[in-house]
């Protein structure tokens, strides 16, 4: 990543979109690439997957798959099936593509022409996947997800007896693999952890012995006896801290650079942005810079955090607006900043989590939501 002062490395000037634009957002692909290396490293002979779903976090699903298939990754996981659609140009042929919801009634046709392995969550899709199963007189190959304590998606205990009791469904279609879900594998004291594996193992005795895989980021951070034959990694590719708590040992991914609009210098009790929630303590320099909670800059992030230029902290002051956000540029020598210069939001000094904390919410929620108005820069990987 480029340092703090200087967003472009020297070689590569601004093209005239990145000069338009109100924020440039540096993506670092090779960044993505070692922390795929490093969960894999971790999970040892399991397999390391890579769930894209939301367009990979935000980040661009068709430049994040080459890079993680380029790294080996060979198991992708989407939420919806048109994500699995439009991801299967991005990935070399054989790569598999698992779509998380499944099939809706009626796209399972689809679904299997594009190649696609659905997670059979209950016992209709399981039904429907059979009876297309049957039709086209191939077993085709799907996931079978049982809930072991999350409440939210997966064969219940009932669904599963009943289903092996049947067995007609089940004999119809090709099971790859038994997943489930963690509910609280941030929290490694957590009793949910343990009480969800051991569940896992009992439901998943009732089925033929298959491939398992529990753990998503954080789950990979409990040790061994949660990986089984795959972990299904997001957040901690994109640089999320998968252990709060402890040092983030995943490389920072995304950085977002805003352009500053306006420089204005003020009298002490100058009232400041929408509702005058925030009044300057003494003669204040204010910045106003170009991303607001249109760009995904949470309103919730009014009157806290910062953002940072020639490492010198330049506060949040007043209300986030749609378009703008008012900083205390105070702190700095007179002319160090002008107008059209890019302080830092997300960098070295305020990582993801960081502007999640902030803004009442998680690094997560600040990925998934930054803006389509950014430039976008993708670092690419090192060889
Ligand atoms: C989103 C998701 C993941 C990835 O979770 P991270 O915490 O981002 O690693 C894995 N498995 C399932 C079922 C998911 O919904």
């Amino acid at each position: 990543m480029p340092d703090s002062t200087a967003p472009y490395p020297s070689s590569a000037l601004p093209d005239a979109a990145e000069m338009r634009a109100g924020a440039v957002l540096s993506i670092d692909l090779g960044a993505i690439q070692a922390n795929w290396r490093l969960l894999q490293a971790r999970l040892g002979s399991a397999a390391c997957a890579a769930v894209l779903k939301a367009d990979a976090y935000g980040l661009g699903a068709a430049q994040v798959a080459p890079a993680l298939a380029a790294a080996g990754c060979e198991n992708f996981f989407v939420a919806h099936l048109h994500e699995g659609i439009a991801l299967r140009a991005h990935v070399p042929a054989g790569v598999r593509i698992h779509v998380l919801h499944g099939c809706f009634a009626g796209t399972e046709a689809e679904c299997a022409a594009h190649d696609l392995i659905p997670v059979l969550n209950s016992p209709g899709q399981l039904a429907a996947w059979a009876a297309l199963s049957v039709a086209r007189g191939r077993r085709l190959p799907a996931l079978i997800q049982i809930d072991t304590g999350m409440a939210r998606f997966g064969f219940t205990e009932a669904d599963l007896k009943a289903a092996i009791a049947d067995g007609r469904a089940l004999a119809a279609i090709d099971p790859r693999g038994v997943m489930s879900h963690l509910a609280c594998a941030d929290e490694p004291g957590h009793p949910a952890n343990a009480a969800q594996r051991a569940r896992f193992d009992a439901l998943r005795a009732l089925l033929p012995p298959l491939p398992a895989s529990l753990s998503a980021s954080s789950g990979i951070f409990l040790g061994p006896d949660f990986h089984y034959q795959m972990a299904r990694p997001g957040a901690a590719l994109y640089g999320v801290n998968p252990s709060p708590g402890e040092m983030n040992p995943m490389r920072p991914v995304v950085r977002l650079d805003a352009r500053v609009i306006q420089l204005r210098d003020v009298p002490a009790g100058t009232p400041v942005g929408y509702g005058h929630t925030a009044r300057t303590a003494g003669p204040a320099r204010l910045a106003t810079i170009a991303v607001g909670y249109a760009d995904g800059y949470p309103r919730a992030g009014s009157n806290t955090g910062a953002a940072w230029f020639a490492g010198v902290p330049l506060p949040v002051l007043g209300r986030v607006s749609m378009d703008s956000i008012i900083l205390d540029a105070s702190a700095l020598p007179e002319g160090a900043l002008h107008e059209g210069a890019l302080v830092t939001l997300i960098g070295p000094q305020r990582d993801i989590d960081a502007v999640g904390a902030d803004c009442c919410t998680i690094g997560y929620e600040i990925l998934t939501s930054l803006g389509r108005r950014y430039h976008r820069r993708y670092i690419a990987a090192e060889a």
